[in-house]
């Protein structure tokens, strides 16, 4: 069976979701743009057409949006869009506390908080959607990750990151840590979750492994903009391999 949607393919959309990509031009690295393609082909399967767009520094931010993600950076690229960000930050929380689902990776998943200091201190403002923390150091955290979480059953990936980020009282961690090391070295947390965001160190990327959080951003945008989510019936088993595979690598 060719998986992917397994029902007939050729009936009538049922809406169209737009996705704006922040940055891709500065933040999307080891493979972050994958969880864009992801989105596209599972709302396809689900009978739903993609809209994609993008917004890098300097342009004019679209007037509709359905579903927000973006991916890691360098500091450099951090330091680059770090102004954009900020001339956006009012709209983008605005959007993120009236339930727009989000997917932030590594890089972006840090300039969501309040703060990146970089290892060699650079201050790079947040927007402060997360009430999150980090501080960059000279270890690095590298490798692949696995991570339990309540929501989304175990979430495969790979990190690479300065960075350590703190969460506060006001976001709970996406997952808890079983290899690798996720937010920082010391509290096995991994990634963050508030409101309709789902924010994350994990590359790979992320979504082709763990179609539950793909299908958590799909089902929260096409509610809110259709009143309900009537899913596709998906053959996830090629994901479920992947899956299967990433759980026996080594760290
Ligand atoms: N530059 C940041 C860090 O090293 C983010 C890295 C990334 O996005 N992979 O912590």
């Amino acid at each position: 069976m060719t998986p992917g949607n397994t029902s007939n393919e050729q009936l009538p959309s049922k809406g169209t979701v737009r996705i704006l990509q922040l940055y891709p031009r500065d933040m999307n690295i080891y493979g972050d743009w994958g969880n864009v393609l992801v989105l596209k082909q599972r709302l396809a399967w689900h009978g739903y057409d993609a809209m994609l767009l993008e917004h890098n520094a300097g342009d004019t931010f679209p007037d509709e949006v359905d579903l927000l993600i973006g991916g890691g950076g360098q500091d450099s690229g951090q330091v680059v869009i770090q102004q954009d960000l900020q001339s956006n930050a009012a709209h983008l929380r605005a959007l993120a506390e009236d339930g727009t689902p989000m997917l932030a990776i590594c890089g972006l998943y840090q300039l969501f908080g309040r703060f990146f200091k970089t290892h060699d201190g650079t201050l790079i403002p947040g927007i402060g959607i997360l009430d999150i923390e980090t501080h960059g150091g000279d270890e690095r955290l590298i490798g692949n990750v696995v991570a339990r979480s309540e929501e989304f059953g175990d979430v495969h990936g790979y990190e690479n990151h300065s960075g350590q980020t703190f969460l506060g009282p006001g976001v709970r961690p996406l997952a808890t840590v079983t290899k690798g090391e996720g937010n920082n070295s010391t509290d096995n947390h991994e990634g963050a979750r508030h409101l309709n965001i789902v924010a994350s160190y994990l590359h790979g990327s992320l979504l082709p492994k763990n179609p539950a959080v793909a299908d958590f951003l799909i089902e929260q945008a096409v509610t809110r903009k259709y009143g309900s989510f009537e899913p596709g019936e998906v053959d996830d088993s090629l994901a479920e391999l992947a899956r299967q595979h990433a759980g026996t690598r080594p760290r």
